[in-house]
């Protein structure tokens, strides 16, 4: 088959070499018969707007968007979907008409997978704890908003923190890393949103004693599949949802905005990805 005969999408991102997104979308578009390719395209900050301009240029239908591009492809759109305007930054990028619309997935990968992984986690009234205040605490930020709940975003530098609860507004309160133990018996969901646990990082330093029993824990973290934090929470028994659930999850979504087709995240793309990333976590599940 000819490359002008398929539909492509990229992820475009300075470095992109480990993104995991060109592994999951290939493997949908051949389980699904799609006649189609995903690309990796490293891309520096200077060169990206050139880049987002000449996209169709370079026969791509979208893609998605990664470290560093993320606020300027917000910046550069057409026009943004709700998330995308909430959250403050594109991860994935899609045609309408001749106008570039940006989106962000990453809500919508966090609560998916909170959903299927952990039925009934979106206690009516809850409260969540989310330690970082970076995009990805905003995009979780996000979600728990919309799902009813109150949000004690955690993190080292106060400012961080203060300017994510300043841009939601009401139901976000601000705390130092210290406030925990008298944060964590009241909440019903606590969610890392740091790079704490990655591999070659430190890992989370969170005593999770004080939390109550029936409180859901999740990691965007997703190297390690299961980080020190998440076998910590499984040990004493709470629900938990890892960082690889919400990265599949979220990369569905652009799947279907350029395919045309939502595809399924299933027990075979999970292992695939599971494989590339170093085995399947430890505990099994
Ligand atoms: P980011 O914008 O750089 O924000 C990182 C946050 O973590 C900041 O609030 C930072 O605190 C805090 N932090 C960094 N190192 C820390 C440390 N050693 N101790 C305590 N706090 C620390 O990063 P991000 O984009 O939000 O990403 C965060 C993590 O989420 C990454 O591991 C990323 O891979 C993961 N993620 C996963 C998915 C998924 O689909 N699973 C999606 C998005 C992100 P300061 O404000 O004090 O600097």
């Amino acid at each position: 088959m000819s490359d002008a005969s398929l539909r492509r999408a990229c992820i475009v991102g300075h470095p992109v070499a480990h993104s995991r997104s060109p592994l999951i979308h290939n493997h949908w578009l051949a389980e699904l018969g799609i006649a189609g390719r995903y690309d990796r395209e490293d891309v520096r900050p200077e060169d990206f707007a050139a880049f987002l301009a000449a996209l169709p240029a370079r026969g791509y239908v979208g893609g998605n968007v990664t470290v560093p591009h993320k606020e300027t492809a917000f910046r550069l759109v057409t026009r943004r979907d709700a998330a995308a305007e909430a959250i403050g930054a594109v991860n994935t990028l899609w045609f309408e008409g001749h106008a570039l619309v940006g989106g962000n997935s990453d809500a919508h990968g966090f609560v998916t997978n909170l959903d299927e992984e952990v039925p009934g986690w979106a206690v009516p009234r809850g409260r969540a704890v989310v330690l970082g205040a970076g995009g990805a605490a905003h995009s979780a930020t996000y979600a728990l908003l919309a799902r009813g709940m109150t949000v004690a975003v955690v993190n080292r530098t106060a400012g961080h923190a203060r300017s994510l609860a300043d841009y939601f507004g009401t139901g976000v309160t601000v705390h130092l890393p210290g406030e925990l133990s008298s944060l964590l018996p009241e909440a019903d969901v606590l969610v890392n949103c740091t790079p704490c646990g990655m591999e070659g990082k430190s890992p989370l330093a969170l005593d999770l004693g004080p939390l109550k029993a029936s409180a859901v824990v999740c990691d965007m973290v997703y190297a390690p599949l299961e980080t020190a934090f998440l076998a910590e929470a499984r040990r004493r028994r709470h629900r938990i949802a890892d960082g690889l659930g919400m990265l599949l999850h979220q990369a569905g979504f652009g799947f279907e905005k350029w395919f045309g087709v939502r595809p399924v995240v299933t027990p075979a793309l999970r292992a695939l990805v599971e494989a590339d990333i170093g085995g399947p976590r430890k505990g099994g599940a």
